[in-house]
């Protein structure tokens, strides 16, 4: 438990603090508003979502570490702005592809030696394969019918991107270059996709969520480093981008800067995450089947972070000591 978390109120208790490790509920339990936290999805209605959140993922598959934020959740029309296309990975070449076991094979299929046009499109796919899977068992998400080529003004710029469009949720596809973000080209993508907002069902902006977990202080959860998730995070906690609204930034429970913690519904992590072994854990059972649409679509590039190990599988758990991709997520508030 972080600081602040101990001891009893006390003039100096910050609303950051006040609000650590609150889930929605808990906060307006005590009746402070609800910072736009979202509602769960239960048995209300469908009603259009009232208002944009964007969600800068570095690389296909970071999503997840902000997922709690984005999964059965109805108050918010969800846009995610993948930054890059995560070709630098070193499993991007695809020597560690599964066959079998429910795994899907990327395609395109890459191969060591391979153009870093092919590893960009196979992770690209496998990001929009994962998306599609989702969005058909959490109405919430839905899926994105709709594409279009958005040009970056500045003629031969960075900026150029693929939108796809759906009722639910958005998904803005960059090209930034793994392991060359700044927090000015993070700024960049995010000011690009609020230049077409008048694409989406509405045009009224909430906040904003950093996908990026990133931790190299806290050992009792997963130590992580990667320089774009570092400028994701700094993106979020300097500018903003121009928006007003609450910046999310995923972090670690340990951390002070801990401001939100959120639980996604159990039926969601399984629907990303199961295998047919229980426990899902790919050191006690390599050879279990993939259920969940993370495990398989993004099988290829699976590691246990902890011992920076290949995996059959990706790890899973309920918090950030086992694995980023965890079922309970902590952030900041920016
Ligand atoms: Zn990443």
């Amino acid at each position: 438990m972080g600081a602040g978390a101990t001891g009893g109120p006390s003039p100096a208790l910050s609303r950051r603090a006040l609000l650590r490790g609150l889930t929605g509920a808990g906060v307006a339990a005590l009746g402070v508003p609800l910072l736009g936290l979202g509602k769960r999805a239960g048995a209300d209605p469908p009603a259009p979502p009232s208002r944009l959140r964007y969600v800068l993922v570095p690389h296909p598959d970071d999503e997840f570490d902000a997922w709690s934020l984005l999964a059965d959740e109805t108050d918010h029309y969800k846009v995610l702005i993948l930054l890059t296309r995560g070709e630098h990975s070193g499993f991007a070449d695809g020597h560690a592809i599964k066959t079998g076991h429910r795994m899907i094979v990327p395609d395109p299929r890459p191969s060591p030696g391979c153009t870093p046009s092919v590893k960009k499109a196979a992770r690209l796919g496998a990001w929009h394969g994962f998306l599609d899977d989702m969005g058909l068992i959490d109405w919430t998400l839905g899926t994105c019918p709709r594409s279009l080529q958005i040009p970056d003004p500045v003629s031969g710029g960075p900026y150029t991107f693929d939108l796809r469009i759906g009722p639910r949720s958005a998904r803005a596809a960059f090209d930034l270059g793994d392991g060359t973000l700044s927090p000015a080209r993070v700024i960049g993508a995010l000011r690009a996709v609020r230049a077409v907002r008048s694409e989406f069902p509405t045009q009224v902006e909430d906040d904003v969520v950093g996908a990026a977990y990133n931790n190299v202080a806290f050992p009792d959860a997963v130590l992580y480093h990667h320089s774009d998730h570092v400028a994701v995070q700094d993106a979020l906690r300097s500018s903003k981008g121009g928006l007003t609204g609450p910046a999310y930034v995923r972090t670690v429970p340990s951390d002070p800067a801990v401001a939100l913690t959120e639980t996604m519904p159990e039926r969601i992590y399984q629907a990303a995450m199961a295998m047919s072994a229980i426990p899902a854990d790919p050191l006690l059972n390599p050879d279990a089947d993939a259920y969940g649409a993370f495990q398989r679509h993004y099988g290829w590039l699976a590691f246990d972070m902890r011992s920076k190990s290949e995996t059959a599988y990706w790890p899973t758990g309920d918090t950030a000591a086992v694995t980023p991709f965890c079922r309970t997520q902590t952030f900041s508030i920016d």
